[in-house]
């Protein structure tokens, strides 16, 4: 996965012609709602590793650090920013809400994907998507963020 330290549409003809998200901006919205539930279920198996004493994952023993503070964090940012987009996209329309949970959230949403890359705050909403994953991403995959920092490296220092 690309890194992406510029905003969801930087170096799209999007950005200047139309408030509304471009084909390839909607369809890469689309993928990352479609990983989200499933990032949002390795966050939980992050958790779980993270209340086991024997700790196989990180290979630290430093029992009471709150390891699964991000995990939890990242978690609520999911949920928070799906519930919100998709209550924007209820609002003044005849769709009913879908469950709160993340994976009905995300599929209501891709559902909509069409109205939503119309609306004024499109660009809003892709950002933010963009944002959370790549936040969630990073807690629950963190040897892959890194790994093309420093493949083989061994952190030093405190
Ligand atoms: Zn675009």
């Amino acid at each position: 996965m690309e890194v992406h330290d510029y905003g969801f549409r930087t170096g799209h003809l999007c950005v200047d012609t139309d408030p509304a998200l471009c084909v390839p901006c909607q369809e890469r919205l689309d993928r990352q709602l479609a990983l989200l539930p499933r990032v949002y279920g390795e966050l939980e198996v992050v958790l779980v590793a993270a209340q086991d004493p024997g700790d196989r994952l990180s290979g630290t023993d430093r029992p009471g650090i709150p390891l699964n503070g991000p995990a939890v964090e990242a978690r609520a940012a999911i949920r928070d920013t799906l519930t919100s987009w998709a209550d924007l996209m209820v609002e003044g329309r005849t769709v009913r809400l879908p469950l709160r949970t993340v994976p009905a959230l995300a599929a209501f949403l891709r559902r909509h994907l069409g109205w939503l890359a119309v609306h004024p705050a499109a660009d809003d909403a892709a950002n933010d998507i963009d944002t959370v994953l790549q936040r969630a991403l990073a807690v629950a995959r963190p040897h892959e963020a890194l790994a093309p920092l420093a493949p083989l490296a061994v952190p030093v220092g405190p």
